[in-house]
């Protein structure tokens, strides 16, 4: 049986390491991704702020896939043919599959008009933000960016604006630069709850960042960012962070999607339209479900798609999976100090870094043993 899995997102790390632990007979896997490493997004913001090493946030694709017994095509996915059973990569290499599973994250969602490319940061892929990011420190440097505008109040919108503020404040003379942050709700974090909502209110006007809620940006041309409402706003560089879709690069002809564009799959994680074809993470649509897109679920998912994928590998029965209703998130601040939010519950402080730091620790550390 051949069992590819495109993608090396949170849940498919964890069949990786469940089918090293233990892989059904007769089994050939191979993994698919465009990137040798794969980045942990929870310490992200830590790394910008410069709290981490880039080693200390990145697990080694090679490693899991030699741990796993698995082929590794470090090539990115162009397309799937479900009648086939086969996929193609951009490399020109093609693999067959019995069982296919896609992992492959979201992509932040683009304003209708396109904007010219070297404005704008988008807070996925993260392959293409880390370097992003080095350019942006060297143009601040230079002087030629003096104004950072962020689209986009949600929870990695802010983590990005108060780890880069933070580090540009020690990279530059603070107070140097300006930032902006412009959304087109009425609060921050509206997923989040009111206190954690005020928090970050509070925090970013004090840091002197420029707050405009209900704005939709339109178009990005250099100099500013234009709303649908007409309004110019400034900004040298647009960081990206709203919210999510599929990349339009995934060709999966006939493969069940939702309204919005996700791969749609039952509770089992299966496709709707193809039984061999399952799909997890920020890319996936559970049917009747509503849950945030965001690792903490990507990451639940990864022990029950091992396990579905073993059992549909040896015939079993496959077994639901239920997204829990409430998750804890843990919002970093820029130093190391964080907020926590759970339901109506706000906590904030260094101690909650600390948490968080001990968390995201613990999770690299469940993928590091096999280095
Ligand atoms: C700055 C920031 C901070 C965040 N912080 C948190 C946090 O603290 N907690 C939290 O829960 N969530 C957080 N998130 C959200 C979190 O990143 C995502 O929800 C999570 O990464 C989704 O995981 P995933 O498993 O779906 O896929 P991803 O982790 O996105 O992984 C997708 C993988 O697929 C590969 N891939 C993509 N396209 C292709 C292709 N065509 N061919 C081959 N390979 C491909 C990529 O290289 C990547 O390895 C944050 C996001 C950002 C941007």
């Amino acid at each position: 049986m051949r069992l590819v899995l495109i993608g090396a997102g949170h849940s498919h790390l964890e069949v990786l390491r469940v089918f090293g632990l233990l892989r059904p007979a007769g089994v050939d896997i191979t993994l698919v991704d465009s990137q040798r490493r794969a980045t942990y997004s929870g310490m992200l913001p830590g790394l910008i702020a410069g709290h981490y090493e880039t080693n200390q946030i990145q697990i080694d694709l090679d490693r899991m896939c030699g741990f796993a017994g698995a082929r590794f095509l470090n090539t990115a996915l162009l397309e799937i043919d479900p009648e086939q059973r086969a996929v193609t990569c951009a490399d020109g290499s093609r693999a067959g599959y019995d069982l296919l599973s896609i992992n492959v994250g979201a992509m932040p969602v683009f304003p209708a008009v396109n904007a010219p490319a070297n404005l704008v940061i988008p807070a996925k892929p993260i392959a293409e933000l880390l370097p992003a990011w080095e350019r942006l420190i060297t143009s601040v440097q230079c002087g030629v960016v003096k104004n950072i505008l962020f689209v986009g109040g949600g929870p990695a919108g802010i983590e990005l604006l108060t780890a880069m503020q933070y580090r540009m404040d020690r990279l530059t003379t603070p107070g140097a630069l300006s930032f902006t942050l412009v959304t087109d709700a009425e609060v921050l974090l509206p997923r989040h709850n009111a206190r954690v909502q005020s928090v970050f209110r509070r925090m970013l006007a004090q840091r002197s960042v420029r707050l405009l809620f209900n704005r939709r940006i339109a178009q990005i041309q250099p100099g500013a960012a234009i709303t649908t409402q007409g309004e110019h706003i400034p900004g040298d560089v647009f960081v990206w962070a709203t919210g999510a879709t599929v990349a339009p690069t995934l060709h999966a002809p006939g493969l069940a999607r939702d309204p919005a564009g996700f791969i749609a799959v039952n509770e089992h994680l299966q496709s709707l339209s193809h039984a061999d074809i399952y799909a997890a993470g920020d890319c996936a649509s559970i049917r009747g479900k509503s849950y945030p897109r965001s690792g903490v679920y990507a990451v639940r998912q990864g022990p029950r798609l091992a396990d579905n994928l073993r059992r549909a590998l040896v015939g079993e029965p496959l077994v639901a999976y239920r997204p829990q209703k409430r998750a804890l998130a843990l919002i970093s601040s820029g130093s190391r100090h964080a907020v926590a939010a759970y339901g109506p519950i706000a906590l904030s402080g260094a101690w909650v870094w600390k948490w968080k730091d001990f968390i995201d620790r613990r999770f690299m550390s469940k993928y590091n043993v096999l280095r």
